[in-house]
């Protein structure tokens, strides 16, 4: 027979559970009515963060020091993974699109990213404090961006990208089910990932 200290902990968890479950499915309710269907939960203990990933970003990559949202502007690996450790909610958001020339993906990816900050508004004005948006691809706000953290022109609406804090986005969204491959040319089609983490 169950002690009644065994009891409560079940029944605890059982209230958390279902709390946890409400909040789910509000939380959905408010990404519904913001037109996004195609996201997935994720725990964020699952966000695979890795050094190869800065070193990417630090070396190979022709925009680096030119982003005030990337690196080296943003928090070192290990700080990316106690951030994301903070958290044990968050949802993948995926997005898919092709585009005619490679410049037009950066109007792309600003509108899109600015349609998703009014959704990370949403969620935190539902009581969320905690609510962070990871933009779905390097921050393009401005057309012209001083590539310091301290010159950024929109700092209040400015967010790194899954990349910039070190997130491995191939090993994070297959285990989803979600599509990512290395693309050869600017014609084929782009799978981009945002995250939102929550509380
Ligand atoms: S908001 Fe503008 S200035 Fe700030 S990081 Fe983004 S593009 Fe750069």
């Amino acid at each position: 027979m169950a002690s009644s200290l065994s009891r409560q902990i079940w029944v605890d968890g059982q209230k958390a559970k279902d709390s946890n479950m409400n909040n789910q499915a509000d939380l959905e309710a408010l990404f519904a009515e913001h037109g996004y269907s195609d996201f997935k939960w994720i725990k964020p203990e699952d966000i695979v963060v890795s050094q190869w990933v800065r070193m990417k970003c630090t070396f190979g990559c022709g925009n680096y020091g030119s982003n005030a949202s990337c690196p080296p502007n943003v928090p070192s690996v290990s700080e990316c993974r106690q951030f994301f450790n903070e958290y044990r909610t968050a949802a993948i958001f995926h997005f898919e699109k092709k585009v005619d020339q490679p410049e037009d993906r950066h109007s792309w990816s600003r509108g899109v990213n600015e349609e998703l900050l009014k959704l990370e508004r949403a969620v935190f004005f539902k009581g969320y404090a905690k609510a962070f948006l990871l933009f779905m691809d390097s921050c393009y706000l401005c057309d012209d961006c001083p590539g310091l953290r301290k010159k950024c022109k929109n700092p209040r609406s400015a967010r790194p990208s899954p990349e910039s804090m070190a997130v491995d986005v191939f090993s994070t969204v297959r285990p989803y089910g979600y599509p990512l491959q290395v693309l050869s040319e600017y014609s084929q089609t782009m799978n981009r990932y945002a995250f939102l983490l929550i509380e």
